[in-house]
């Protein structure tokens, strides 16, 4: 139980670059520091997007 607090630490939102929508969150290893770019289907917009990484 006491990793809970760690998983936290390092989870990152994906925006949907299109509407803005937080639409996905994730678990990032902390030494990747570039940004993450992916594409994720987005329920606002109902097709796949480019989802960035925000914090
Ligand atoms: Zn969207």
């Amino acid at each position: 139980m006491a990793s809970k607090s760690k998983e936290r630490k390092n989870r990152k939102k994906m925006k949907c670059s299109e509407c803005g929508t937080i639409t996905y969150y994730i678990r990032k290893n902390v030494s990747l520091q570039n940004r993450l770019e992916l594409s994720k289907h987005c329920k606002h917009c109902t097709k796949h997007t480019l989802h960035k990484e925000t914090k």
